[in-house]
């Protein structure tokens, strides 16, 4: 559809939505990556179908005149081709329609997508992996998700699912993960881990903003959590290097805005498992979006289907 683009914008303009397990952070972003306004709701809840309206309600907050659709990331394995959930072990979902549920909301066209997909377009387009190619993003919160972009466009496996590397085995009978499976990357680097180890050592509870916070402030065991889960971040870094050999690999998440603190030791735990050579001199980063990189790639997501962005 042909529209009018209000004045101050350029070119036609697209939502961008990123829903993780304990926020939903959507955008207004034009074709230049400028993000003209931002919304955010309550975490989703187990309901697909309220939480489908909440975003309803976000995006009509958003939409100025006319937008040419809506980008959705999502914190969990995606049917790109039918718009589904097929399971997110950190909302609670299996087998749910988001697409079709948050088109009925809006109105308007919706590209769904797995929120680490989406993040590694947005850091690539319009962040730290800029020129850069093939880029690996992994995205470092809850959960742990991965996206890579080569040949400038997202690599999604058959069905949509590919590059979940919070689920790769990185210890054998280890702690029970999400999935259901024992031992995965995200059960031992992910945040709800992150904050279960920090409770065993200190002996009370804190979320992984508070840990992050302490760890800066030098606190021993927020430190020593941290540069744990790190290690075994790093040494599965390494591990998809030898796989993918990117140029460069962007941390982004929750746990991401802390990950200076730690890059060191996830670098060397990457140089531990990669070949040697090119292998083990990958840059890792972190990235430049923030917290913007899942729905500024939702959004562009929406511009590249809709809106002749490429
Ligand atoms: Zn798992």
């Amino acid at each position: 559809m042909q529209t009018e683009v209000p004045a101050g914008m350029k070119g036609p303009t697209a939502i961008g939505v990123d829903v993780g397990a304990s926020h939903v952070l959507a955008v207004l972003v034009d074709s230049d990556g400028e993000v003209l306004r931002v919304a955010s709701g309550p975490a989703p809840s187990a309901s697909a179908a309220d939480t489908a309206a909440a975003i309803g309600a976000l995006v009509r907050e958003l939409i100025p005149d006319e937008v040419v659709g809506v980008g959705v990331g999502v914190a969990g394995q995606v049917d790109f081709q039918t718009g589904s959930v097929c399971i997110s072990p950190n909302i609670g979902w299996r087998d749910v329609p988001l697409r079709r549920l948050i088109e009925r909301e809006v109105g308007l066209p919706v590209i769904l997508d797995n929120d680490a997909h989406a993040a590694a377009l947005g850091e690539v387009r319009w962040g730290a992996g800029a020129g850069h190619d093939p880029v690996l993003v992994v995205t470092w919160g809850t959960g742990i998700g991965g996206g890579l972009v080569a040949g400038g466009r997202i690599y999604r496996g058959r069905w949509g699912g590919g590059l979940e590397i919070g689920h790769i085995m990185v210890m054998p009978r280890g702690p029970r993960c999400g999935c259901g499976n024992r031992g995965c990357l995200e059960a031992l680097a992910g945040g709800r881990s992150i904050e279960a180890e920090y409770e065993r050592r200190a002996g009370r509870r804190a979320s992984v903003r508070e840990i992050a916070a302490l760890a800066r402030q030098g606190q021993r065991e927020a430190r020593a959590v941290l540069r744990r889960a790190a290690r075994f971040l790093g040494r599965a870094l390494g591990g998809l290097v030898n796989l993918f050999q990117p140029e460069m690999i962007i941390l982004v998440g929750g746990i991401a805005g802390a990950a200076d603190l730690v890059l060191d030791v996830v670098r060397e735990g990457l140089r531990t498992q990669a070949l040697p050579g090119v292998n083990r001199e990958i840059v890792t980063v972190v990235g430049e979006l923030g917290e913007m990189a899942g729905p500024l790639g939702a959004a562009c997501l929406a511009l590249e289907r809709w809106g002749g962005a490429s």
